[in-house]
């Protein structure tokens, strides 16, 4: 009985010649559709074997191209953030500018002037395509990118401090993320860390007497994802850079994300940017291309000629170089710095973190009857409601900006807020909303008004109508 059934499967040949997988063929080449068909086959017998009945000729059809689909689709999707965060970490940091997205795309598209010179035709400096501007733009003397602010850091403490001493108060030995932990960075970079003064006060004094005939430097991380409140002393860089001068040692600043014009003229609360800490005496500062930046992942150097002329000559720096791609996007997102004026209609990332409200709330309540009509048969209810963003990546840890958005808040106890969120994820483009409070939130801060079509219109899927017709 069984084997009958089996036999009536259509065999490879009469199947890759069926007209819809003729055009995935044209599609994708003849190999990927062979084993799509090849490996459905292979997992219908042996579900007919265990009792499934025949598939229809559509449903097999359909499972084929199902297949297909999930092997063609690229593994980076993009996806909606409506977490809330608008420097995901998971989900990329920022989104670039166009400026920045044409350059990297010529960039990508033909040969370009990477380490060529020119003027004279002879050999170039990669870091020259963007060290000036750097310059310009923090009052650093000079600079070097490399891939991200942890390589940054890691490599000037092997440049400087390698076999040496480096003097941290406790209160700033930050985690980012899990894989960025100072005291192992510190390790990897053959460096000794001297922790000084306690979690919640440290004095100048703690530095002075930690400093001995190995300390290679003072060091300041910024604590990019928490703040440390109550009864608290840090010391001002001004402070830490004098006794570090005094003897004659650099005092360098990690300070994560770096944003390089004040966020107060736009309503956000003040970050540290590299200008002020080279004013108030770092001698290196080191942070990243993709937080407040705004640009491509990278992390940059800038600090003293001749610390940056050492860290350049460390083998580690060709190891931690960043491509032709990164410094394109990188240069674009540097120039719009120099007109600070349009900077939030040009920047996307401080366009999204400078949204209004009331326009956030407006788009909430376009979107919101799309929702609740894809939503009418779960049992939950649609609501427009305000909320709270942060900008995340460890910038601004407490702070929060007045959002709004979409709220779906269950009619009873049970698992619905799950599957509401992984139907979610499942979307063409996924959505990425928050479980909290019992709620699912999905912030519209950083939904584009050109994407909320797209949005929109992909929210019907989520009738279950729709998903078992797709079924
Ligand atoms: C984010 C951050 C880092 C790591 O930067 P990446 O660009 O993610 O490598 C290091 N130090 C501080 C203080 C940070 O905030």
């Amino acid at each position: 009985m069984t084997s009958t059934n089996l036999a009536s499967l259509p065999a490879v040949d009469r199947l890759l010649a069926e007209p819809a997988l003729v055009s995935h063929t044209a599609l994708h080449g003849r190999r990927v559709v062979t084993d799509a068909v090849r490996d459905e086959l292979a997992a219908t017998r042996g579900a007919v074997r265990n009792g499934a009945p025949l598939p229809e000729r559509n449903a097999l059809l359909a499972a084929i191209e199902a297949r297909i689909d999930s092997v063609c689709r690229p593994k980076l999707r993009p996806v909606f953030n409506l977490t809330g965060t608008v420097l995901h970490t998971n989900l990329g940091r920022a989104t670039l500018p166009e400026e920045a997205i044409a350059a990297m795309v010529e960039a990508a598209r033909h040969p370009c002037a990477l380490e060529y010179d020119l003027e004279s035709g002879g050999r170039g400096d990669r870091d020259d395509l963007v060290s000036e501007l750097v310059a310009e733009l923090t009052g650093a003397e000079a600079a070097t990118v490399v891939n991200n602010n942890a390589a940054a850091v890691f490599l000037l403490l092997n440049t400087l401090a390698q076999r040496k001493e480096v003097v941290v108060s406790r209160g700033e030995l930050v985690e980012i993320g899990g894989a960025f932990r100072v005291p192992d960075i510190m390790k990897r970079a053959g460096a000794k860390l001297v922790e000084v003064g306690c979690t919640n006060r440290t004095h100048a004094r703690d530095y002075e007497d930690a400093i001995g005939p190995r300390t290679a430097m003072l060091m300041k991380v910024h604590t990019s994802n928490y703040a440390v409140e109550g009864f608290t002393k840090v010391v001002p860089q001004a402070e830490i850079a004098a006794i570090a001068h005094a003897r004659g040692l650099p005092f360098v600043e990690d300070l994560g994300s770096g944003t390089l014009t004040g966020l107060e003229a736009w309503g956000l609360p003040h970050e540290p940017t590299p200008r002020e800490a080279i004013v108030a005496g770092a001698d290196l500062v080191t942070f990243s291309g993709d937080k407040l930046l705004g640009g491509p992942q990278a992390g940059i150097l800038a600090g003293h000629r001749e610390l940056i002329a050492k860290i350049k000559k460390n083998p580690l720096q060709r190891v931690l170089r960043v491509g032709k791609i990164t410094l394109a996007g990188l240069e674009a997102v540097l120039r719009l710095y120099r007109d600070p004026d349009r900077l939030p209609e040009r920047l996307e990332t401080l366009r999204l973190l400078t949204r209004p409200q009331a326009e956030i709330l407006a788009q909430a309540e376009r979107l919101q009857p799309a929702l609740a009509r894809a939503l009418a048969d779960w049992p939950l209810t649609v609501g427009v409601e305000p909320m709270r963003s942060q900008i995340g990546s460890g910038s601004l840890p407490v702070d929060r900006q007045p959002s709004a958005g979409l709220v779906c808040r269950p009619q009873k106890k049970g698992g619905v807020l799950n599957r509401l969120e992984k139907a979610l994820r499942d979307l063409p483009v996924p959505v990425i909303g928050r479980i909290a409070d019992n709620a699912l939130w999905l912030d519209l801060r950083c939904l584009r008004s050109e994407d909320e079509a797209r949005l929109a219109t992909q929210l019907v899927q989520l009738a279950p109508a729709a998903r078992t017709a797709a079924r």
